[in-house]
């Protein structure tokens, strides 16, 4: 995969509004904003999608995503936020780096528009048996 235009704003040969940045994590203003103050958060590691993210990125996305979403709250005086991160591009994701949008919910009609989801029964008698091909992949107990 060839590399993306997130590499160039980590290493700062593409312009960004930064907001956030350590050894690990970078965060910036999309340039596209759905509301304002959506910001980027990424992982500066180069994965494409989130299950290729090593623990140590992982984590680091993780401990800084509240304390973004919480600076990105107060700036925009915005109580109410979606958290989107897309993977694959059918999965709408166009930027091949991992990244999470924060994108401020300031009022129903305004922000990520969600639309109505194709929400199923669930199956129980399926449902137990993927769970349980799950915990096994996940190594966990039966
Ligand atoms: P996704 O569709 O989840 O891959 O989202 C990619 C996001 O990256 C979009 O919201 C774009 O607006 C944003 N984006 C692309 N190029 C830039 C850039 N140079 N600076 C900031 N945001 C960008």
């Amino acid at each position: 995969m060839s590399e993306t235009i997130f590499a160039k704003i980590i290493r700062g040969e593409v312009p960004s509004h930064r907001v956030y940045e350590d050894d690990l994590v970078y965060a910036f203003l999309d340039i596209g904003p759905v509301s304002e103050g959506h910001t980027l958060v990424i992982p500066k590691e180069p994965a494409v999608t989130l299950d290729q993210l090593s623990d140590e990125s992982a984590a680091a996305v993780g401990r800084a995503l509240p304390r973004i979403c919480r600076a990105v709250m107060e700036a925009t005086g915005c109580e109410h936020y979606n958290v989107l991160q897309n993977n694959g591009a059918p999965a709408y994701q166009s930027v091949f780096h991992v990244h999470f949008h924060v994108i401020p919910k300031p009022e129903a009609s305004q922000g990520l528009g969600v639309g109505s989801w194709p929400v199923r029964q669930l199956d129980h008698e399926q449902a137990a048996q993927l769970a349980e091909r799950l915990r096994a992949i996940l190594g966990q107990p039966s």
